[in-house]
């Protein structure tokens, strides 16, 4: 199994690499956030918990997160590997998933940081809108769509999530960046942690992405 982890704060850009490397490596993409919004959506008993956590800009516990996430690995398609987006997202998670994959006689591959500095995140955030079929991401100054409300790919309304709003985007900031940071020197102690720098185009992050994993010997 060959498991990716992409590790960035909200904004760094993770939802926009995290499909380019699932094409390049052929796998798929487990993003915890899209995970939520479905069953928020579908108004399932873990959307009900999840969505009041998720627009104050909180993260979801930890029991009920790492949950979804094994539901979600032991799906079929994920059986050769997934990579992950928006999880582990704190050190009890982290430390979760070793141990699920160590049963597995597995481990985490590589970790990939995408770097992004805080005043930069706020910036791309509260100018975010992401289609409703299927999460695509637009900015309204540096991506905007070719049609004003309308995905370019799937045609899908574009909207503004709930916690991308300013008041939330702080709240979120705080709390989440302090975790990540425990979740950065997790893989940093394992020596699986590389870093990408999140500011350039998007080309050049992604072949950044892909050198990365390249490096640790992940192919396709
Ligand atoms: P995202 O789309 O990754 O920004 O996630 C949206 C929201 O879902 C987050 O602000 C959290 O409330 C929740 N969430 C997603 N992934 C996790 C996670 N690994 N741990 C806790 N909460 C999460």
């Amino acid at each position: 199994m060959r498991v990716v982890v992409l590790l960035g704060a909200p904004g760094a850009g993770k939802g926009t690499q995290a499909p380019l490397l699932a094409d390049r490596l052929g796998i798929p993409v487990v993003a915890t956030g899209d995970l939520f919004r479905a069953a928020v959506r579908d108004h399932t008993p873990l959307g009900t918990q999840a969505k009041r956590y998720m627009d104050a800009g909180q993260l979801v516990p930890d029991e009920i997160t790492i949950g979804l996430l094994l539901d979600r690995l032991g799906q079929p398609d994920a059986a050769g590997g997934a990579i992950l987006d928006g999880f582990p997202r704190t050190g009890v998670q982290a430390q979760a998933l070793d141990a699920v994959l160590a049963e597995r006689d597995s481990s985490v591959a590589v970790a990939v940081l995408v770097d992004v500095p805080a005043e930069e995140l706020v910036r791309r955030l509260s100018g975010r809108w992401i289609c409703r079929a299927a999460g695509h991401p637009y900015h309204e100054i540096s991506s905007p769509p070719r049609v004003t409300g309308r995905c370019d790919i799937d045609g899908s309304e574009l909207y503004q999530r709930p916690d991308d709003q300013p008041e939330t985007i702080h709240a979120r900031m705080a709390q989440q960046l302090g975790a990540l940071d425990e979740v950065i020197a997790h893989y940093r102690e394992a020596h699986l942690l590389r870093t990408v720098d999140g500011l350039q185009p998007i080309d050049i992050v992604s072949s950044a992405v892909a050198a990365a994993v390249d490096a640790a010997g992940v192919g396709r």
